[in-house]
């Protein structure tokens, strides 16, 4: 389990994530949603270890993050990041590889196993990219470069998944099918994601728990129906919405109402 205790994070001067606490539980979903700049991307980075908080601290099942090796992390916690650096001619099923790297003992070329490429070639499956495990990466369209990150990210077999708005570049269906592995993962492995988004009804679908960040605090932290209401909505995105139940799955539907304001 993966815990942050009153964390927050500076840059220099600035502070970016401010007195936030959160439990990632095995099985659980948890959504992070706020504006452009709420200070998502840093809670995130600070929950993978890749910065420092200033105050607080986070927990990998009971240790210190910061007591922890890189390596041991990447074992535990599987990232995808929202701006990856992709653009090297690797081959899908290479790059997808390279999520079983922090299990390799030798780290020496040519190191994965029968195993590291049984597990890859199963996810290159769950993620519909079979056909493209001998392309590119930086040949492929973003959606599809977004499910190889993601397949990889999985081969990982982390227990622990971070995502950062891993569905912005996906069309409808493969926006919900990327949630379902996710989803998949955290029930059938006891596994925990916690995944930064602006689509509100995937959060509001998929999500167990709910963070509303709202310039670096925690505005709101509960189940969607709890969190998504039209009043926190509004104090967050400074927008009308109207809440009413999905029709089909019963989850709360966040509808804009687009208002003139000039
Ligand atoms: P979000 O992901 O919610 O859009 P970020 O976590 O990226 O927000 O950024 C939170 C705040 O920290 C913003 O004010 C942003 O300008 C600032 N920030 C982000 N990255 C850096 C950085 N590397 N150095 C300095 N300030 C940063
Ligand atoms: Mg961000």
């Amino acid at each position: 389990m993966l815990e942050a205790h009153v964390v927050s994070v500076n840059y220099g001067e600035r502070m970016a994530v401010q007195d936030v606490s959160l439990r990632a539980e095995p099985g659980e979903i948890t959504a992070i949603i706020g504006p452009n700049g709420a200070g998502k991307s840093t809670l995130l980075r600070a929950l993978n270890g890749a910065l420092l908080p200033s105050h607080g601290e986070i927990l990998l099942d009971g240790d210190p993050l910061r007591s922890i090796s890189r390596r041991a992390i990447g074992r535990r916690i599987a990232v995808v990041a929202q701006e990856a650096e992709l653009r090297f001619p690797v081959t899908v099923m290479e790059f997808v590889l390279s999520g079983r790297y922090a299990w390799s003992s030798t780290g020496a070329w040519g190191w994965e196993t029968d195993q590291d490429v049984a597990v890859a070639q199963g996810v290159l499956r769950e993620t519909e990219l079979e056909d493209f495990s001998a392309r590119l990466m930086n040949e492929l369209s973003g959606g599809e470069r977004q499910r190889a990150v993601l397949a990889r990210a999985l081969a990982t077999e982390a227990s622990i998944l971070l995502l950062d708005e891993p569905t912005a570049n996906l069309d409808l269906a493969h926006q919900a099918a990327l949630l379902w592995l996710v989803r998949a993962r955290c029930d059938k492995r006891r596994a925990s994601a916690i995944v930064v988004t602006h689509d509100i009804n995937l959060a509001a679908e998929f999500a167990d728990r709910v963070l509303l960040l709202l310039r670096g605090q925690t505005l709101a932290m509960g189940t969607p129906q709890e969190v998504l209401t039209p009043e926190l909505l509004r104090e967050v995105f400074e927008i009308r919405v109207l809440v009413d139940a999905h029709p089909v799955t019963g989850a709360p539907r966040i509808t804009p109402v687009h208002e003139a304001r000039w």
